[in-house]
């Protein structure tokens, strides 16, 4: 483990190739961020729970404990953003990832700045919501209260707990109540990327929500599924 730089924003990354270590080290570096680095998914979860956290860089494949596995531990507890690395390809990965609560995944091998420029992403987004809307404002769907300020979902007076992308999700479809909303909106929306026809990480995302809203997946009561369209949360 080693850290640099003096951002007031942490990052930490689990990968077990030393160059693309190296690679991440040096770029996020230069961007000011403080990075803390582990070659294995040892340690990473005591150093989560004594440590502040702005986002993790997990990679999937490592000696010992999986990504997916250390991810699924996470989540039980915090929803700072997540993004994973692979060199596997398969569409199946990445709904895997998404489902287990991963905000976004980036396919090995890659360039350090598109890393850099979606780590960025993450992290405006989940600071964005967190500062943008007045404290009182808030949505409310028969007994579906979004908090934009405090990113936090209650049903029926109890606490949902979304990942910041499902959070997200949630906001945008409350800000366009009652209309439908294209996956291709969604996705370049919440995501802040072009759609290239992918929609089955939005889709993904949906089913989680959807899951964890106690939502009858034939008859959903909160997000409706426009065929053909895309999605509407109905006041
Ligand atoms: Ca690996």
């Amino acid at each position: 483990m080693k850290q640099q730089g003096i951002s007031d924003k942490k990052i930490i990354i689990v990968e077990d190739e030393k160059e693309i270590l190296d690679l991440l080290n040096l770029y996020l570096g230069n961007e000011g961020f403080e990075v803390v680095s582990f070659t294995s998914s040892e340690g990473v979860l005591e150093y989560i729970e004594n440590h502040k956290t702005d986002l993790l860089v997990l990679d999937v494949m490592l000696p010992g404990t999986d990504g997916f596995t250390l991810l699924r531990e996470i989540r039980k507890k915090w929803f700072f953003p997540v993004i994973m690395l692979t060199a596997k390809i398969e569409e199946t990965d990445k709904i895997h990832g998404i489902t287990l609560g991963a905000d976004d995944y980036i396919t090995k091998p890659f360039h350090p700045l598109e890393v850099v420029a979606r780590i960025k992403a993450q992290l405006r987004r989940a600071g964005t919501y967190n500062t943008s809307v007045p404290k009182e404002e808030y949505y409310n769907i028969r007994g579906l209260e979004v908090f934009p300020e405090r990113h936090k979902v209650v049903l029926y007076g109890e606490n949902i707990e979304l990942t910041p992308m499902e959070f997200s999700i949630v906001l945008y479809l409350c800000q366009h109540i009652n209309q439908a909303v294209t996956s291709e909106e969604l996705f370049e929306q919440v995501w802040g990327e072009k759609y290239l026809g992918n929609n089955n990480t939005v889709f993904a995302h949906i089913a989680k929500i959807r899951e964890k809203l106690h939502e009858n997946a034939r008859k959903p009561k909160f997000i409706k599924t426009v065929w053909g369209v895309g999605y509407r949360m109905e006041e």
